[in-house]
C-alpha cells in the first residue's frame, strides 16, 4: 500500500475537547503516552464527539503490543486469540478497549488461523485502511490533542456521508456485517450512503445468510439497544433485506405495506422510551417488531382447543429466520405475544382472565400492549388494567369490593345488641 499523508486538524481547529472525554479514557491515553507510546481516541468516539453527541464507548489504539499494555495497568485482562485485545477494567464495570494498530490480514493469514499474530499488527494508516467507513477511522491524538485522518473520513463527517474504506465489494465480501454496519451508521445519524458502498450492498445482501446467527443477534441487540431500531429497519427494508435476515417474518414486512407500517410507528415509540431513558427490555422491542406477523399467525388458528404458545413457538422455530434468537428469548416472545391477544381481545368482549397477572410476561405484555395500542407508555406498571377498567367499569372483577366507612362501621358497631 502506498503511504499518503494524513490531513491533519490541530487542536484550534477542531471542537473535541477534554472535558468531553471520559476521565477513565483519559488516564488510559496518558499512562501510555507518558511510557513512550502512540495514544489515539479512535471510532465511534471521535465520530460523535466531532458530531457534538455523548459517545457510546471510548475506544484506544495504540503501538504497544498487547503484552505491553497489560504490564502498564493492574487492572487489564487480555482478551481474544487471534486479535488479543486489551480491557481495562473501572469503577462501574466501565471497560476501556484498547487494541494495538493493526493492518487488514492478507489473504494467507486470513486462511490460517494459526499464523503468528504478530504479523497483524501495522502502522496507524494501515489500521485507519482497515477499519469499515470512513467517518469510523478518525483518531484523536493526546499527545498534542489533534484529528488524524487518512480516509477523508472529516469530509464524509462533513457533507453526511456513510462510504465504505477501500473497495465495497471486497470488503462485504471479506466480512458481510459490514453492510448492516452501513445501514445502521446511515440509519442513526441521518446520513446518506455513498453511491458504490450502496450499490454494492444490493447486490451483496444474501451473503449476510453466510454470517453466524451469534454474531448477527449481537448486531441486532445493538440496534434493539441504541434507540434507533426504526430507522434501521426502515433501510433493511429499502435495501430489501429483511427477508434474508428474519426468514418468513422478514418477507411478511417486506411484502405486506399494511403491516409495515402499522410496525413502524411502534418501533418509534420503543425507540423513543429507549432515548429518554425508559428502555424496554430488548425482549419486549423484538416482540413489538414481530407482533404484526405474530398476530396474524394467532388469528389464523382456527379451532378455540388449539394450544396457540405451541402454534405460535412452533412458527417462530419455522420462520427461517438467520439471527439466532436464544431459545429462552423465543419462549418470552411467544409468552408474551400470547397475552397480548388476550388483552385485545379482553378489550373487545369484556372479559378478562385476571389469573393471567401471576404469569411472569404479563408485565411485559402490560407494556407492549400500551404500546401497540396507544402508541405511548405511561409511567405505569400495569397500563392494560387501567385501560381496561376505564373500557369495562362494570365487567367482573372491576367492582371493588366496598369496605364500609369508619362511620358506618362504628354505626354498625353501635347498633349491634351488647351482649
Ligand atoms: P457505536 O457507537 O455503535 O459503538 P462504533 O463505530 O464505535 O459505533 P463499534 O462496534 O464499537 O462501533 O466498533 C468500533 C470500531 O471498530 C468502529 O468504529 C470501526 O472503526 C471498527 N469496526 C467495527 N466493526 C468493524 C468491521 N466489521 N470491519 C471493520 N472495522 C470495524
Ligand atoms: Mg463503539
Amino acid at each position: 500500500m502506498e503511504s499518503r499523508e494524513p490531513v491533519v486538524l490541530k487542536r484550534a481547529e477542531h471542537p473535541i475537547s477534554r472535558r468531553d472525554i471520559d476521565p477513565d479514557a483519559l488516564k488510559v491515553l496518558y499512562r501510555l503516552y507518558r511510557n513512550g507510546f502512540k495514544a489515539y481516541l479512535v471510532g465511534g468516539a471521535v465520530r460523535d464527539l466531532l458530531l457534538g453527541k455523548r459517545p457510546k464507548d471510548f475506544d484506544v489504539v495504540t503501538d504497544a503490543r498487547p503484552g505491553q499494555v497489560k504490564k502498564l495497568f493492574a487492572n487489564c485482562m487480555l482478551i481474544g486469540r487471534r486479535f488479543r485485545l486489551a480491557h481495562i477494567r473501572f469503577k462501574g464495570g466501565k471497560i476501556i478497549e484498547v487494541a494495538t494498530f493493526r493492518k487488514e490480514p492478507d489473504e494467507e493469514c486470513a486462511e490460517n488461523e494459526s499464523i503468528d499474530p504478530n504479523t497483524s499488527f501495522g502502522t496507524p494508516e494501515q489500521d485507519a485502511f482497515r477499519r469499515d467507513i470512513t467517518i469510523n477511522a478518525l483518531f484523536y491524538d493526546i499527545a498534542d490533542f489533534s484529528i488524524i485522518d487518512y480516509v477523508n473520513g472529516l469530509d464524509d463527517l462533513n457533507n453526511g456521508i456513510v462510504r465504505m474504506i477501500g473497495s465495497p465489494h471486497d470488503r462485504y465480501v471479506e466480512d458481510p456485517v459490514r453492510m448492516w454496519r452501513v445501514l445502521r451508521h446511515a440509519a442513526r445519524l441521518g446520513f446518506s450512503i455513498e453511491e458504490e458502498t450502496s450499490r454494492e450492498i444490493m447486490l451483496h445482501r444474501e451473503l449476510l445468510c453466510s454470517c453466524s446467527g451469534a454474531r448477527m443477534y449481537e448486531e441486532l441487540n445493538k440496534d434493539v439497544a441504541s434507540g434507533h431500531v426504526g430507522s434501521v429497519l426502515a433501510l433493511f427494508r429499502e435495501y430489501g433485506m429483511l427477508p434474508s435476515l428474519f426468514g418468513k417474518i422478514g418477507s411478511f414486512l417486506q411484502e405486506d405495506p399494511a403491516a409495515w407500517n402499522t410496525l413502524l410507528p411502534l418501533l418509534k415509540v420503543a425507540d423513543e422510551l429507549a432515548r429518554t431513558g425508559r428502555p424496554l427490555s430488548n425482549e419486549s422491542v423484538l416482540t413489538i417488531m414481530f407482533w404484526p406477523w405474530a398476530e396474524q399467525v394467532l388469528q389464523a388458528v382456527a379451532s378455540p382447543g388449539e394450544d396457540k404458545i405451541k402454534v405460535l413457538q412452533d412458527a417462530l422455530f419455522d420462520s427461517g429466520m438467520i439471527i439466532t434468537i436464544p431459545k429462552a428469548m423465543k419462549a418470552g416472545i411467544t409468552q408474551t405475544s400470547c397475552i397480548v391477544e388476550r388483552m385485545l381481545s379482553a378489550m373487545q368482549s369484556g372479559r378478562m382472565k385476571w389469573s393471567l397477572k401471576k404469569r411472569s410476561r404479563y408485565t411485559d405484555a402490560s407494556m407492549v400492549f400500551s404500546v401497540i395500542t396507544t402508541g405511548r407508555v405511561e409511567k405505569e406498571k400495569d397500563p392494560f388494567s387501567r385501560v381496561f377498567r376505564e373500557a369495562h367499569p362494570e365487567a367482573r372483577g372491576n367492582r371493588k369490593k366496598r369496605r364500609p366507612s369508619r362511620s358506618r362501621w362504628r354505626k354498625r358497631r353501635e347498633e349491634k345488641p351488647a351482649s
